[in-house]
């Protein structure tokens, strides 16, 4: 008994970990960016998808700024699977920012400044650095450490290269180092001027007193003349906004972990901006921008999308991606209506793609793959069931109900769901419709009932 509750105690967080768009690995495309029908998680939406790998190529090649792409279609359709499969696709070296419109409503901050930061985390800065690598044979370490003091540790060492013996001297980071990789003479090592790096490549032979099979001492094999110092180049990848807090005297970047930057003065981003362009003249910095998702662009208000209009015309600016499911809907912060909501002069500047509703086909394939995620074993006919449903009602509700007829089939110890459970997940859990025709029936009975008993409702 109490193992059973320990495991379902696992299996649970395990369930909790698993997101709603945890399935989708990347956008399905093939070589010519021809979208396959069920891969990489995805399902169908063949054209989106396609779309969608056309933006993804384009963010690569990294030389068009400031571009917008809208994702607008109904609820359900995959904009956000297709968001996060671009953000897949693109790998973890782009920058990819994910937000809702409804995250700039902050007590901390206002809507422009966490548009600002918003816009800047999607900014990747290369930096290059050159650092001089020394490489060589060790002859001999001595490390002093001074009876008392602050621990600080001094020493030298002798690198033998093919033609001489050199001494170099030990900082305390060279020397922990040293101890870590636990380096004695004889080993090959290289040691990275800049960050204090070192690193063993091997042993030599001659040094270690090691015999070949014939019992002859061999040669000084790892120093090939030319290798002995050479410089290389080290590139880091950060973001616009990541250099702002660092270079913000009110925050620190210790504000980096705990994410609590607050409003960073324009005049910081302004020093940033042009260090980084001199950088980038000089050579030293690439400009790799990402991509900047907003779900939900219809919560933006008006002020948000002036300021966007503005601040894509940069030549700083990532891609900035857009979803919405509305129609012709008022304008946050106006009493104008538009398409979805967006002003004309924005939706003019952007491209729009669109998601169209499933077959029942493709709803059901996306159904067993949702199963899979959650490792739950269906009954092909419970499946069909399923799938009926999600055409009925929505396919985001028949997702919910693999989860919950799972913890019902294994209450009855069943190792499969069959079709028992999925009827009663539905009849204990209602879908939207239903739940709004029992309001209408009943509206009667609740408080602050607001509309008049046979007129119309709107949702
Ligand atoms: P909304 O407009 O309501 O925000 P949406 O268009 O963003 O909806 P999603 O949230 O992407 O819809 O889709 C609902 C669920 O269905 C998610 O779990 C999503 O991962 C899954 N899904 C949608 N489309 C696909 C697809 N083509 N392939 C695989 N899974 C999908």
């Amino acid at each position: 008994m109490v193992d059973n509750e320990k495991l379902e105690v696992r299996e649970s967080t395990r369930i909790e970990r698993i997101g709603a768009h945890s399935h989708i690995r990347g956008l399905g495309l093939d070589d010519v960016l021809e979208a396959r029908l069920v891969s990489q998680g995805m399902v169908g939406q063949k054209d989106a998808r396609r779309a969608a790998g056309i933006v993804v190529q384009m963010v690569r090649e990294g030389k068009i700024a400031g571009r917008c792409i809208l994702l607008a279609g109904e609820p359900s359709t995959g904009k956000t699977a297709i968001a996060v499969g671009m953000a897949q696709a693109l790998g973890t070296e782009t920058p990819f920012t994910s937000m809702s419109g409804s995250e700039i409503y902050s007590l901390e901050m206002s809507k422009t400044e966490a548009l600002a930061q918003a816009l800047r985390k999607s900014i990747g800065v290369r930096i290059k650095e050159e650092t001089e690598i020394i490489e060589g044979e060790v002859v001999e370490i001595q490390i002093d450490r001074p009876a008392t003091g602050t621990g600080q540790k001094i020493g030298k060492v002798t690198l033998k290269t093919t033609e001489m013996e050199t001494n170099y001297d030990l900082g305390n980071k060279i020397i922990e180092c040293f101890m870590k990789e636990k380096i004695q003479a004889g080993d090959i090592i290289t040691i990275d001027k800049a960050s204090g790096k070192v690193s063993k490549l091997g042993r030599s032979f001659t040094r270690s007193r090691d015999y070949d099979a014939t019992g002859a001492q061999t040669r000084f094999v790892q120093c090939p003349e030319g290798e002995l110092q050479k410089r290389k180049e080290v590139v880091h990848t950060v973001t616009l906004h990541e250099i702002d807090v660092i270079n913000s005297r009110t925050h620190g970047f210790l504000a980096l972990f705990s994410g609590d930057t607050g409003e960073i003065k324009q005049e910081v981003r302004d020093q940033i901006n042009s260090k980084v362009s001199e950088w980038r003249e000089e050579g030293k910095a690439e400009i790799n921008p990402g991509v900047l998702f907003i779900d939900e662009a219809h919560m933006l208000d008006i002020e948000c999308f002036s300021y966007l209009n503005r601040a894509l015309e940069q030549d700083m600016a990532p891609v900035v991606i857009m979803a919405t499911n509305r129609g012709i809907t008022k304008i946050r912060g106006t009493n104008y209506q538009s398409p979805h909501g967006i002003p004309i002069d924005l939706l003019d500047r952007m491209i729009i793609i669109r998601t169209v509703p499933y077959s029942p086909e493709e709803m059901k394939e996306i159904l067993k793959i949702r199963c899979e995620e959650e490792d739950c074993q269906m009954q092909p006919e419970a499946m069909i069931v399923l799938s009926r449903l999600a055409t009925q009602t929505s396919l985001r509700y028949a997702i919910q109900l693999i989860t919950t007829a799972n913890l019902v089939s294994r209450r009855r110890k069943s190792p499969e769901i069959q079709v028992e459970d999925v009827k009663k997940v539905y009849n204990l859990f209602l879908d939207e419709e239903r739940s709004s025709r029992f309001l209408k029936e009943h509206q009667d009975e609740y408080m602050f009932s607001e509309i008049e008993s046979g007129a119309a409702m709107e949702i």
